[in-house]
């Protein structure tokens, strides 16, 4: 008899509900992780009283009633609505794209203009969009293309538009009213007190162990329990034996200011290709602060190297044919179970990775 019947590597979101909804369903359950704080990449440092979000700007929202409900037993969500600003060398426009937008690109003011002045401009797409840059002049034509969208995802995917697959730039809402709202979902907002609350109420009573990692000796790690869920990338468990998946990497650099508004909004995107960063984070408009101080956060997107924090998986063909290769190894392991946006390679947002696992839950432990 192992001494645990789960070990769960990995204290993220996925880790963290699974074991949460292990723990309540009676069984024994290890997280071990890597860092040497929990939350993964949602884990917020408080500086100053401002919780900084320390792996980028998080924004929880969802269309999933269920999964809104199940994040709101562990903490309050504040009413945050996410509303980046686009700067294009000096010259500002709302984001997502919406008539806001368009007012400032062309000066139009109806949605029938707007939609004029993009039909013209998608007219040199011809057939159904192949790649990024062909389905993001056909949503929003070749001006919106050139500026906000072109240079911060070439910077972001460290790729061309044309190498870049549709379904990324699908992702943003485009909108033919004067709404900023970056998101289309239903449900939305940042937990007050940070994420760190969200994740300490899910392991609450779980027994965690910091700065372990499983790749490093995983047969001890393994003999520990009956069953494994692995978050942590799937080609690392796998040694690498097909070759390794690419990953973007990002670099953060955290800045103080004695001043108490830097930029007035939580976001803004650098969407030129010339600056390094692609966004400024200001930390305390997620939580509506009133410090005297502010803390930014300006977001390097870079190329990812073995053995650094991953953070976007590259869903190309290439990838994902490798990730196939992958993902069938994954099958034949009974007793290991892998979740989340490296244990599946998928560019996740929250509420699917909760989603997820609680389906995982659904499934294992009826
Ligand atoms: N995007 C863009 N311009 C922007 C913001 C986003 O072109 O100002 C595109 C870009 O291709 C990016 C994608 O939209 O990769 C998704 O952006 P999102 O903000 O959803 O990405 P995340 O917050 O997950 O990094």
């Amino acid at each position: 008899m192992a001494q645990y019947d789960y070990l769960i590597v990995g204290s993220g979101l996925y880790g963290a509900v699974f074991a949460h909804e292990a723990k309540e369903k009676g069984k024994k359950c290890l997280v071990i992780e890597k860092r040497n704080h929990i939350g993964g990449n949602i884990y917020c440092k408080n500086m100053d009283g401002i919780n900084v979000h320390y792996y980028g700007g998080h924004i929880f929202h969802t269309s999933i009633k269920k999964i809104w409900d199940y994040v709101n037993q562990f903490v309050e969500f504040n009413n945050y609505v996410n509303s980046p600003i686009a700067n294009y060398k000096g010259e500002l426009y709302n984001l997502p794209f919406n008539m806001n937008t368009f007012h400032q690109m062309w000066g139009v003011v109806t949605p029938k203009e707007a939609e004029i002045k993009i039909a013209e401009q998608r007219a040199v797409i011809k057939h159904e969009p192949q790649n990024l840059e062909e389905q993001a002049i056909s949503l929003v034509g070749t001006d919106i293309y050139e500026k906000l969208i072109k240079g911060y995802t070439e910077k972001q995917w460290g790729r061309t538009c044309k190498e870049l697959p549709a379904f990324i730039i699908k992702r943003l809402p485009v909108r033919y009213t004067y709404d900023n709202n970056y998101f289309n979902d239903r449900y939305q907002g940042v937990p007050v007190g940070g994420y760190n609350v969200l994740i300490e109420n899910l392991l609450k009573g779980v027994e965690v162990r910091l700065e372990c990692d499983f790749n490093k000796d995983k047969a001890k790690w393994k003999a520990l329990a009956d069953k494994v869920v692995y978050t942590g990338a799937i080609d690392e468990y796998f040694d690498y034996k097909f070759g390794e998946l690419e990953y973007r990497g990002l670099h953060f650099e955290i800045e103080k200011y004695d001043e108490a508004n830097y930029q007035g909004v939580a976001a803004v995107n650098y969407t030129d290709a010339e600056t390094p960063y692609t966004r400024i984070i200001e930390h305390k408009h997620f939580e509506f602060g009133t410090q005297p101080v502010t803390y930014i956060t300006k977001e390097y997107p870079a190329d990812w190297y073995k053995g650094e924090e991953a953070y976007y998986p590259v869903n190309d063909a290439k990838n994902e044919a490798l990730y196939q290769q992958y993902a069938e190894l994954a099958d034949k392991e009974p007793n290991t179970i892998f979740g989340g946006r490296l244990g599946e390679y998928k560019y996740y947002d929250m509420d699917k990775v909760i989603d997820s696992a609680l389906q995982l839950v659904e499934k294992k432990l009826k």
